[in-house]
């Protein structure tokens, strides 16, 4: 059970550090709005003449005259990344970095005329010196709101336009308002987010207690089969956050639809999930973290996976990038097959093939369920995905070249490739009622369902399916063995306890 401060022991609440009395004996009795009042507390605060008080006061009533009242859109001058190290410049907003540094500057604020002897003995600055007196802060927040212009934002908006209609609404280069979710033009899309929420689960809700020990028996496991643990996490550890990172920092802005940005931030949160279930998969079974983490930069079959995937994010990772010519809207056409066909959609395929395998023969059946729970996700990631590209197609023919076509079934068989090299290197033998090359039958026959799935012609001919079994494990639904195996309860925040 979580206590309230399991919640907020970062830090102890800072005491309140009262000022002498000498201090206090030197300021008037009460607070007054007038002028003169004001350069009065000045005054007392500061320790100044009450001259040199008013003339501060004058300088601050100019510098709310000077204000420029927001008109100017935010510019961000960096990319979201960078914020951390580089300071964004805002126009008409003093920063943090500003703010400390006007703090730092003191003795530029003291007038030249003051006295020793009104500054002795030297007074501890408070944060209340080195702010606005409240009447000024407030008469400069009604200037700006009274003054407020509506029009800026991320996307522009068009103050007083006409409501937004179904048709005026697009997957991409969309120029209609995309704070409003409704009307739905792709009821599908919206579906999809309610299916993704209803599909809800955790990895901690799967019980690792069998794994744990399989793992760390002697003879739980052959080589071969350690190999494909390894190999496994090792690959999906990174390859769920690429995705994520895909889907954040280079898709979402450029998906100009509410109800598919509704599920691509429900897909990211997935993302986050896996990558959480790998995790724990790896920490349950004690194995060595920097290993598995470092596979997809160490191990080449796993490198070469990750780096196609990469490659194909740097372009609509620039913040600069933006969709709206023939060249750029096909750059992100080639990012989503990238990442929605080729890398969820056949790179995952050989690892979940193998552990689910595994699963199905009563071994690591804990980890075998967390890659069930992925499987059934990442499909949907998929067939959404496949709905994005084909409903750009659908909306922009003229992308859709040869040459365009001829490029996407390169993409897919350059990933088939690179999938059946990584079943090779995960597979030298025999294991679990498989081989390499039945792996790479059944690489070919997804090879064609992808491309299919894309309205592009089959590459190879009368492949099979070997395993017939994993469309099962694909359509697995939540309620068949779901709460059998759950081991513990969400913690929300009906577990708080505020004592
Ligand atoms: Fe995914």
């Amino acid at each position: 059970m979580l206590s309230w401060d399991d919640y907020h022991n970062d830090e102890p609440l800072k005491k309140f550090v009262p000022q002498p009395i000498e201090a206090l004996a030197d300021e008037p009795a009460a607070p007054s709005i007038t002028p003169e009042g004001t350069a009065g507390n000045i005054a007392g605060n500061k320790g100044l003449n009450s001259s040199a008080a008013a003339a501060l006061l004058e300088e601050a009533a100019s510098a709310v005259a000077e204000i420029q009242p927001a008109a100017a859109p935010v510019e961000v001058e960096t990319p979201v990344e960078d914020i951390a190290q580089t300071p964004t410049t805002m126009t008409g907003v003093t920063t943090l970095a500003d703010a400390s540094a006007a703090a730092n500057d003191t003795p530029a604020t003291e007038p030249a005329d003051a006295s020793p002897a009104a500054v002795s003995p030297e007074p501890v600055p408070t944060v209340e010196d080195n702010l606005e007196a409240p009447e000024s802060a407030i008469e400069k927040a009604h200037a700006a709101v009274a003054e407020l212009d509506v029009a800026p934002g991320l996307e522009d908006l068009e103050m007083g336009a006409a409501r937004i209609e179904v048709d005026d609404k697009a997957m991409i280069n969309c120029r209609a308002d995309l704070n409003q979710l409704v009307p739905f033009k792709y009821e599908w899309a919206w579906q999809k987010y309610l299916d993704g929420c209803a599909n809800h689960w955790m990895p901690q809700e799967i019980n690792m207690t069998a794994d744990v020990a399989t793992w760390k028996s002697e003879s739980g496991l052959s080589a071969d089969e350690r190999r494909i643990v390894e190999r496994s996490l090792g690959y999906f550890s990174t390859a769920d956050s690429l995705v994520a990172n895909n889907l954040v920092l280079a898709i979402y802005r450029l998906i100009t639809n509410p109800e598919a940005r509704q599920y691509l931030l429900r897909q990211a949160f997935e993302e986050a999930i896996h990558t959480h279930a790998y995790q724990y998969c790896v920490e349950s079974l004690g194995m060595d973290e920097g290993e598995v983490f470092n596979m997809y930069r160490e191990l080449p079959s796993v490198a070469k996976k990750a780096s196609w995937s990469l490659n194909h994010t740097h372009s609509l990772s620039d913040p600069t990038f933006k969709t709206g010519t023939p060249e750029t809207d096909q750059e992100l056409l080639r990012n989503l097959i990238a990442f929605y066909c080729v890398t969820e959609g056949i790179f995952f395929y050989c690892g979940f093939t193998q552990i689910l395998s595994m699963g199905r023969r009563n071994k690591m059946t804990g980890v075998a369920e967390q890659f069930q729970y992925i499987l059934r996700d990442e499909s949907m990631h998929l067939n959404f995905g496949v709905d994005v590209i084909n409903q750009i197609k659908l909306e922009n023919p003229h992308l859709w070249t040869d040459d365009f076509k001829q490029e996407a079934i390169q993409m897919i068989l350059e990933g088939t490739e690179l999938e059946i090299a990584y079943a090779r290197d995960s597979m030298p033998r025999g294991v679990l009622g498989m081989n390499a090359a039945m792996m790479e039958e059944y690489l070919h026959f997804i090879a064609n369902r992808r491309l299919a799935q894309l309205g592009l012609p089959e590459q190879f001919p009368g492949a099979q399916n070997p395993f017939p079994w994993m469309s099962e494990m694909m359509d697995l639904r939540k309620e068949k063995n779901f709460f059998e195996t759950r081991v513990i309860e969400y913690q929300t925040g009906g577990a708080l306890t505020w004592d």
